[in-house]
């Protein structure tokens, strides 16, 4: 394993070469897909040995891998559903993603109030949360505790009292789906995998009737290239079938695309102390999390059958959310215009007749065509990795050629720095305060930088220290730098939405730099005004897409 190095060139800049070099190869996998199933196969793969390349057709995690929840977790509901398989797997990967790479995956108390009429009553909340941490072995000392109401108000004073009868807290994990997803491509590309975005793959190439390659055009140019490869996996998510018919062999089963939006509140809306699971109107529970400067709160599931690479909160999907919160919190009745920010995504389910979004299983399922593409869909963020063991053992078993290797990434340090845990890196944060020479760093910045970068935060301080631009630009100026050359950003969206997440956590300081923001793109790349005018309307989109909600 070569993961001692942190940072690898991941430049677009120089993603020509790179094309060259894979266009005269003939790889033994070839990914389609760079969400979180794509990106665990392809780390999975590599560090197996295989040659591997995965090509994206936007940016990375662009689809539903930056639009979850962003919990890791065995999911509390699917019992409900008798998924004990599912349940048990998530479960105990939670505890593996934590440490494999803890200062994206952490701990996240979870509070579920027991209200009158509501899901779970407080017999059957402790029946599952207890079966739940036994599934998932959490230790003794980190099992779920009952409070009273008047201890629950205590911990959590803007529950309605009206309605609480008491509550219970259980463990869960927190991530960022988005920077998760980055971090794993960046970590196979460090054993070897290669990973290009704004790669489309429009047709298939075939030998002998079995798939053998792919035809791609590059976004970023409109160049068309063919890839080779022994095997070739679709890991396109809420795309899987359009590539199964682009491939002939799409029969049998088929996804069901169920919508689910989240919405973001300044935290002064609804300041919560912990991350609360709670009741909407229609039987089916949400999720509020604080996160910083906000507090998010998600998620609805209804039918979805518009625009794939178009998906919006409206205000149908966001009044069903505020409902739901001003109903189970004591807030100052909370409207859209109180919203700053939305995310919108799709779950690519398996479609079982007669079964309701909620009631679909979030299992994952493998098609095999008569032209030897695999394609992988459904499951959850949780258990990417365990996807990518059965994918990749899939692979190996069909093709003799293949070393007979064992998985390896249950131990395998995803970001290869020396901190151990998530306490580890809140100290490290502390540090980040006093390595910052030229800059007025806040604690939020600093708590910020730690927990999206890791430790790669100080070289993203060292790089704004070293800068001539003025503070505080000259931070935001690295941080951009830094995504740019190792992060494979090409738009400016690329950054503010997937490596940064300031589009959902920090929009306020997308508004205050974006025109900085394009520019710097813009010097990078060596744009014309055109170009650069170009990008900007179309950041500006983006920035209105998500907070400006339409029917
Ligand atoms: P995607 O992330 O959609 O990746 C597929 C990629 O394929 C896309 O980036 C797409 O651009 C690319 N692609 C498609 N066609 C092509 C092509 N022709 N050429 C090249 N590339 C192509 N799970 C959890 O564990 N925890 C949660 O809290 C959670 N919350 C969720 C909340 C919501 C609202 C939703 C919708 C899902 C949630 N999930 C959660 C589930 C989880 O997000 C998904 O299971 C996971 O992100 C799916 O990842 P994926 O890589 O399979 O698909």
């Amino acid at each position: 394993m070569k993961s001692e190095t942190m940072d690898i060139n991941f430049d677009n800049k120089q993603r020509f070469q790179r094309i060259k070099d894979a266009k005269t190869k003939r790889f033994d996998l070839i990914i389609i897909g760079g969400g979180i199933t794509g990106a665990g196969i392809a780390l999975d793969a590599a560090l197996r040995g295989l040659s591997t390349l995965l090509v994206e057709k936007t940016d990375f995690a662009a689809g539903t891998s930056s639009k979850s929840t962003k919990l890791i977790h065995g999911g509390l509901r699917y019992l409900k559903q008798l998924e004990f398989g599912l349940v048990k797997e998530t479960g105990l990967e939670r505890a593996v993603a934590h440490q494999n790479i803890p200062h994206l995956v952490h701990p996240e108390k979870m509070l579920l109030p027991i209200v009158k009429k509501g899901t779970f009553n407080k017999f059957s909340a402790v029946l599952a949360i207890s079966f739940y941490d036994l599934l998932a072995k959490v230790p003794a000392d980190d099992r779920r505790q009952s409070f009273n109401k008047r201890k629950t108000l205590n911990l959590e004073p803007l529950l309605n009292p009206s309605i609480l009868k008491s509550s219970i807290q259980y463990s869960e994990y927190r991530t960022d789906d988005a920077r998760l997803t980055i971090e794993i491509i960046k970590a196979s590309r460090r054993e070897g995998a290669d990973a290009f975005n704004y790669m489309e793959v429009q047709d298939f190439i075939y030998t002998e009737n079995q798939v053998s390659g792919v035809k791609c055009i590059d976004r970023t140019t409109g160049e068309h290239y063919v890839f080779r490869g022994n095997q070739v996996v679709s890991a396109a998510g809420p795309w899987v079938d359009k590539l199964r018919v682009l491939d002939k062999s799409k029969k049998g089963k088929s996804l069901q695309l169920t919508k689910g939006v989240h919405i973001v509140l300044p935290k002064e809306k609804l300041p919560l102390n912990s991350s609360v699971y709670f009741d909407a109107f229609d039987g089916r529970m949400l999720f509020a999390i604080p996160r910083g400067k906000v507090t998010y709160v998600g998620t609805s599931d209804t039918n979805y059958e518009g625009n794939l690479d178009k998906i919006v909160c409206t205000t149908k999907d966001a009044n069903y959310i505020l409902d739901a919160v001003n109903h189970m919190f004591e807030v100052n009745n909370l409207t859209i215009s109180d919203i700053t920010s939305t995310w919108a995504g799709l779950r690519p389910l398996i479609h079982e007749d007669g079964k309701s979004p909620s009631e679909l299983s979030r299992k994952d399922e493998i098609f095999i065509s008569n032209t030897k593409l695999i394609s992988i869909a459904g499951g959850k963020l949780t258990g990417y990795r365990k996807m990518a063991e059965r994918i990749v053992d899939l692979v190996i078993k069909n093709n003799r050629t293949l070393p007979k290797v064992k998985c390896m990434t249950k131990n395998y340090k995803i970001h290869a720095d020396s901190l151990v845990d998530y306490n580890a890196y809140q100290e490290y944060t502390k540090t980040l305060l006093s390595e910052d020479h030229k800059l007025t760093m806040t604690p939020y910045r600093a708590w910020y930088l730690a927990t999206n970068y890791g430790k790669n935060a100080t070289k993203i301080i060292k790089m704004a220290n070293s800068k001539s631009t003025v503070r505080p630009e000259a931070l935001l100026a690295a941080e951009i730098e830094y995504c740019l050359r190792y992060e494979s950003c090409y738009e400016p969206d690329d950054f503010f939405n997937r490596r940064s997440g300031r589009l959902y956590f920090d929009i306020e300081s997308i508004y205050q730099n974006i025109d900085f923001i394009v520019k710097e793109f813009s010097n990078h790349f060596e744009w014309n005004p055109e170009t650069e005018e170009k990008m900007k309307a179309k950041s500006i989109k983006f920035i209105k897409e998500v907070s400006q909600i339409e029917d």
